[in-house]
C-alpha cells in the first residue's frame, strides 16, 4: 500500500493558485497529492459502507428512479420524500420513463401536490418525454448526451452518471460545497464564479482519485449531511478529519450574497355555493396548471377577511388574505375560472397553501349551511 510523506491536510492544495487548478491533469499526476486524494477517498469510502444510509435509490443503479430522487431532493428534505410517500407513490404510478412520458400533466401535477416548486415535475414530464422519443426509452449513458437533456444542470448530470453508471463525474451541491470549503479551509465565497470553479475543479479531482465514483459521491454527500453540518461539524467523528485543513469550520462556507426576502400579499377570495367552490386555474407561472381561489379583483373596499396566513416559497414571504366573496359577482370571471364540485376538490392539483385554507374554509361553511357534495358541472354559473 502507498504510504503518504509529508502533510495529509488539504491546506497544502488550497495554496494553489486557479491556473494550477484549471490544468488538474498536472496536478492529479503529481505523486504526493494523488496519494492524499487516494488516501482520501478511500477514508472516505470505508466509512460510508459501514454508515452510509439506506435509501431506495441506494440500492439500483437504474437511472430512472435515481433521477427521480434527485429532482424530487432538490428543493425538498429526504425525510418529507421518503416519510410522507412521494418518492414511493411517485414510483408506483409512473415506474419508468415510457409510463411518465405518457402521462397528462394534471397527473404529474396531482402526484407532485404538496412537494411544491411544480417546475421540476415539468422538467421530469419532459425529460422523460424526451428519452423516449429521441433514446427510445433507454436513459443515456454519455455525460454529453445526459447534460442535452431538458431540465438537467451539471448536478444532475453528474449526480446520475456516478449513481447509475459509476462514470466518474463530480457533482456539487450545498452539502458537498460546504465539505469541500472546509477541507481546503477556502474563504473564497461559495457563491461566486471564482468559488464554484474551485469546488467543481476540487470536486472532479476526487472523484478521480476515488475507486467508485458512485460511493465517493454519495459518501461526500452523506458526509456534509450527517457530519460536516452546517453550525455544528462533529469534526471529533469526522472520518476525514485528519485532512481537513479547517481551522474555524463553523465560519465556512462563505458567502457573498445574502438571499433577499420579498414580501408579497395576496387577495383572493372564497366563494362556496351548492354547485361547489370557485377556483381558478393559473397561466403563465410556475404554477401553470395548478387551482388556487380566485384573485380579488382591484375594489376600493376590500370583502370581509375570512382568513390570514403566510407561507414562503423560493425568495418570497407570501401574506395570503382570503376575502369573503365579492357582492357584485355574478358570473365566470374568465375561462380560467370553474365552479367545481366538493367531490372534485380532492383529485385537482392545487398548491399546498391554497389545499389547507380551502379545507379549513369548505369544512366550516359546509359545517354552517350544512351544503352537499355539489353535482354541478364545473362550467355552472355561480349562484349569488
Ligand atoms: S466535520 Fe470537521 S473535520 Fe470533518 S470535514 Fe467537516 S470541518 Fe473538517
Amino acid at each position: 500500500m502507498a504510504r503518504i510523506t509529508g502533510p495529509a491536510r488539504f491546506d497544502s492544495l488550497s495554496t494553489l493558485d486557479n491556473s494550477r487548478f484549471i490544468h488538474h491533469s498536472s496536478l492529479i499526476n503529481h505523486n504526493p497529492p494523488l496519494l492524499i486524494q487516494r488516501a482520501f477517498a478511500g477514508a472516505l469510502a470505508r466509512w460510508f459502507k459501514i454508515s452510509g444510509r439506506d435509501y431506495p435509490w441506494r440500492r439500483t443503479t437504474d437511472p430512472y428512479p435515481i433521477l427521480v430522487s434527485e429532482i424530487m431532493l432538490q428543493q425538498t428534505q429526504i425525510t418529507t420524500v421518503l416519510d410522507r410517500g412521494y418518492y414511493d407513490r411517485w414510483m408506483k404510478r409512473f415506474p419508468d420513463f415510457a409510463t411518465l412520458a405518457k402521462a397528462s400533466e394534471h397527473e404529474i401535477l396531482k402526484a407532485w401536490e404538496g412537494l411544491g416548486y411544480y417546475r421540476r415535475a415539468r422538467f421530469l414530464h419532459k425529460l422523460a418525454q424526451t428519452v423516449v422519443a429521441a433514446h427510445g426509452g433507454i436513459f443515456p449513458r454519455d455525460i454529453t448526451a445526459i447534460r442535452k437533456l431538458p431540465g438537467i444542470g451539471d448536478y444532475t448530470a453528474g449526480a446520475v452518471a456516478s449513481f447509475a453508471f459509476n462514470d466518474k463525474q463530480p457533482i456539487v451541491d450545498g452539502n458537498i460545497a460546504r465539505v469541500l470549503s472546509r477541507i481546503f479551509n477556502d474563504v473564497t465565497p461559495v457563491d461566486s464564479t471564482a468559488g464554484k470553479k474551485l469546488l467543481w475543479q476540487r470536486a472532479t479531482i476526487l472523484v478521480r482519485a476515488s475507486a467508485s465514483a458512485r460511493i465517493h459521491n454519495s459518501a461526500l454527500m452523506e458526509l456534509g449531511q450527517t457530519v460536516c453540518k452546517s453550525a455544528t461539524p462533529d469534526c471529533k467523528s469526522c472520518p476525514v478529519k485528519k485532512f481537513c485543513a479547517a481551522t474555524d469550520p463553523a465560519s465556512l462556507p462563505v458567502k457573498s450574497k445574502r438571499t433577499q426576502i420579498t414580501e408579497v400579499i395576496e387577495h383572493v377570495y372564497f366563494q362556496q355555493t351548492a354547485a361547489g367552490v370557485l377556483l381558478e386555474q393559473e397561466t403563465g407561472s410556475r404554477r401553470t396548471g395548478l387551482w388556487k381561489l380566485p384573485a380579488l379583483p382591484v375594489m376600493k373596499r376590500l370583502p370581509k377577511t375570512l382568513h390570514t396566513s403566510t407561507y414562503t416559497i423560493t425568495r418570497y414571504r407570501v401574506t395570503l388574505h382570503v376575502h369573503a366573496a365579492p357582492s357584485h359577482q355574478i358570473s365566470l370571471p374568465s375561462l380560467h375560472h370553474s365552479m367545481i364540485p366538493l367531490s372534485d376538490l380532492t383529485s385537482l392539483p392545487m398548491p399546498s397553501p391554497y389545499r389547507r385554507v380551502l379545507e379549513a374554509l369548505v369544512k366550516v361553511r359546509t359545517q354552517r349551511d350544512g351544503i352537499t357534495a355539489g353535482r354541478a358541472s364545473r362550467r355552472a354559473l355561480p349562484a349569488r
